[in-house]
């Protein structure tokens, strides 16, 4: 099997309802596409799409950008062999994980058509399905966020996260006590700033808040801020932005400072770098999530199968942003959250997902030999 072409393609999500983080409220996302074609009669897809300019490093255009120099790369390889793809975009631009990313998701896509097999069968195996997930609770008011609070619990969701930061930290500490009081029994939550608080404002919201049992994820800008702050703090301390690469996440595991990670796969390079958090995650018994930052029925398909199999006693769950927008690439296999669960898509091998003739328009590029 030989890559005869790459094909990138832009597709706007309409949201629906709030979507609100400390540093900006999300819009209609631009999510990126890449198919990459071979010279058998299967074709694989990958997908990264970030909520906007401001959550992440990257954006739609710089990943874009990055693909003109990562995937003419893959032209004339055997997608098959994931490890000689990543040696090829590697040689190619330093950076660029994103974009790299979404061509190691269809790779493995591809790999699973190949074989006949799911991704989460190559990757070892459901060890859970459906695969809990978690829902967001945006920045609001304290009756808005309890109200939103028991409206989830009531749809089956098990797992929540309350945004905060981005104002005057009383309203966030207000907000999580309004959350605790409604939050039920075998409700996991945690309260996520997104980078958005000072040292001094994480410290201050943890001691207002003590004996709540939620953990902080990512409530300060920079791994020099968590090491500060978590000798102070009386909450579980998760990394999200700061855990940006897999030596990265080893050190903050091994020094004690991460309690659990909100991980995403297109940050640390798709379903391969995700594949060995997972693993490190298991070996050391620290909980992770399997994320993106949004995106369709591609990216949400990949968190989802690597997500499956994950020790369910170490999986915070796999998100996706299905619930918060119109529409599915895959009418009928699409990811879906049913009683705040996923079933592992169940389209056919790979990703299980099959995208419809058409469905993104014309490509926004093409690489071929
Ligand atoms: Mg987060």
């Amino acid at each position: 099997m030989k890559v005869t072409e790459v094909r990138v393609y832009g597709k706007t999500l309409p949201k629906v309802g709030d979507y609100s983080m400390s540093s900006a409220r999300v819009g209609d996302p631009d999510s990126t596409i890449v198919e990459v074609v071979t010279d058998t009669d299967h074709v694989g897809w990958g997908e990264v799409c970030m909520t906007g300019p401001m959550a992440q490093v990257s954006h739609a255009a710089s990943v874009r950008a990055d693909l003109t120099l990562a995937a003419p790369r893959l032209v004339g390889l055997d997608p098959r062999q994931i490890g000689v793809v990543w040696q090829a975009m590697s040689a190619a631009i330093y950076g660029g994980v994103a974009a790299k990313s979404a061509l190691d998701i269809a790779c493995w896509d591809l790999l699973g058509k190949a074989t006949d097999l799911r991704v989460c069968d190559l990757l070892g195996g459901p060890l859970s399905n459906p695969v809990p997930t978690y829902h967001v609770i945006g920045i609001g008011t304290p009756e808005e966020a309890a109200v939103e609070a028991i409206r989830l619990q009531d749809a089956g969701h098990t797992k929540l996260q309350l945004k905060a930061g981005g104002r005057r930290v009383e309203a966030d500490i207000a907000a999580a006590h309004a959350v605790a009081d409604v939050v039920r029994p075998g409700t996991d939550w945690s309260v996520d700033t997104n980078m958005g608080w000072t040292t001094d404002q994480a410290i201050r919201f943890s001691n207002a808040c003590r004996g709540l049992a939620f953990a902080m994820e990512q409530p300060c800008a920079t791994y020099a801020d968590l090491e500060a702050i978590k000798p102070s703090i009386s909450h579980p301390l998760l990394l999200d932005e700061s855990a940006t690469d897999l030596a990265t996440i080893s050190r903050a595991i091994g020094s004690g400072l991460a309690n659990g990670f909100g991980m995403k796969l297109t940050r640390i390079g798709g379903i391969s770098a995700m594949r060995a958090v997972r693993d490190l995650c298991l070996a050391t018994r620290v909980p992770t999530s399997f994320d993106d930052s949004w995106g369709g029925d591609i990216i949400s398909a990949a968190c989802n199968h690597v997500g499956s199999t994950m020790d369910p006693r170490y999986s915070r769950g796999a998100w996706t942003s299905a619930g918060y927008q119109q529409g599915h690439y895959d009418d009928v296999n699409g990811v879906r959250i049913i009683d705040g669960m996923v079933p592992i898509p169940a389209g056919g091998p790979g990703l299980g997902i099959v995208i419809p003739e058409g469905c993104f328009g014309e490509p926004l590029a093409v690489y071929a030999s």
